[in-house]
């Protein structure tokens, strides 16, 4: 058994610590939470202990929650923290407390590679996070991506170059702030090819994103190129649907069509957990082949972040921590629920 805390209860704080609730070989020691509004409401009434700033206590209290410590006792009292903080505090809280206390953590995507000792993507380095200090979980398009990528790095050897067009959603749908409402701001050579790198090694990518004004997903348009012949559409179709963690949708048109499954299917917060490889997209022609992916920002690194509290605690081997993970999150009924949807 093994303790955790999460620190920093936002859109992913939230999702990973009910995940790490409901693992078998985890404690959760509870979470950490800054204002005292309705998410700290609706979290008490889950059971989620809180443990909040010191000169926050009182504010808790008076709307009638009794914080279980401080962010403080919470850190002293983990093994590991999973920091889910905003982007770039993650290695600030790494600096001013994580590395004093000698704190193992988990930082998120929104940080730089050099937060941690290594990048991490379940299906392809799960190893590599094992006793480790700090390790990055990838952002959620490069997670995406390394569950497309790595899995045909393992069937062929002869992938010559990658091109990935990248449609990023705007904002997270709890998000009022958001990108332009009435603009498509774009990055050439984008930063993802060289965090799937911090992955995968020197593989050959480029990438360029694309910020598009909705919050449901992101959307990446993905052209590999092979020195012989590239996959067929059944290759393709074969390789993927061994994945526990793609679901190989066969008819679905559009982001609102695939969230709008989700919610008729009844998917707590929508959470698809999965990346969607999208079958009608998929087009062979001599030595390129093209697809399209759909990713789901807001739980896709969920999995990831449990499996690498069970990678650095080494408690588990790959399969069986994802069987596990997958097991908890309900992943194997999702995938068959979703193909089903869109056969
Ligand atoms: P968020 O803004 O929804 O949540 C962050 C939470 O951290 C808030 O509750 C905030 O009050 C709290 N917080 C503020 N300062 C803190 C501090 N110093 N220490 C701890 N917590 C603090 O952010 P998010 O979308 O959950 O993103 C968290 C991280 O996950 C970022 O690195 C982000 O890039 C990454 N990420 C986000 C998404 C996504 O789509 N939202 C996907 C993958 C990865």
């Amino acid at each position: 058994m093994i303790s955790v805390c999460v620190n920093g209860y936002g859109t992913i704080g939230k999702r990973v610590a009910d995940a790490l609730g409901r693992h078998p070989d985890v404690k959760l020691v509870g979470v950490s939470k800054f204002t005292p509004d309705a998410d700290a409401r609706i979290a008490a009434a889950k059971g989620i202990r809180m443990f909040v700033p010191n000169e926050n206590h009182d504010a808790f209290v008076k709307m009638g929650i009794v914080p279980a410590g401080t962010v403080e006792e919470m850190i002293d009292s983990s093994d590991i923290v999973v920091d889910a903080a905003p982007d770039k505090k993650g290695v600030k809280n790494k600096e001013e407390i994580y590395m004093p206390k000698n704190k193992k953590a988990i930082f998120q995507g929104g940080e730089k590679e050099n937060v941690a000792e290594v990048s991490f993507n379940a299906r392809s380095n799960f190893n590599s996070a094992k006793n480790k200090n700090y390790v990055r979980v990838v952002s959620c398009n490069t997670t995406g991506l390394c569950r497309i990528i790595k899995p045909m790095l393992d069937n062929r050897d002869d992938l010559e170059k990658i091109s990935v067009s990248l449609i990023r959603r705007g904002a997270d749908p709890n998000d009022s702030k958001g990108s332009a409402l009435n603009s498509v701001e774009w990055e050439a050579n984008s930063h993802h090819a060289h965090d799937v790198q911090t992955v995968l090694g020197p593989i050959p990518i480029k990438t360029t994103a694309f910020k598009s004004p909705q919050t449901l997903m992101h959307v990446h348009s993905i052209s590999m190129k092979f020195r012989g012949p590239a996959p067929s559409k059944e290759d393709v179709e074969a390789i993927y649907s061994r994945e526990s963690r793609v679901a190989l949708l066969m008819t679905a048109t559009s982001t609102a069509d695939v969230i709008e499954k989700a919610r008729d299917l009844g998917l707590a917060r929508n959470d698809i957990f999965l990346v969607n490889l999208h079958a009608n997209t998929v087009i062979s022609d001599g030595g390129e082949l093209s697809m399209s992916i759909t990713v789901p920002q807001e739980s896709i690194v969920v999995p990831e972040n449990v499996d690498a509290v069970i990678s650095m605690a080494g408690l588990m081997d790959q399969e069986t921590s994802m069987g596990m993970t997958n097991k908890i999150l309900g992943l194997g009924n999702i995938k068959a629920r979703m193909e089903s949807a869109f056969s």
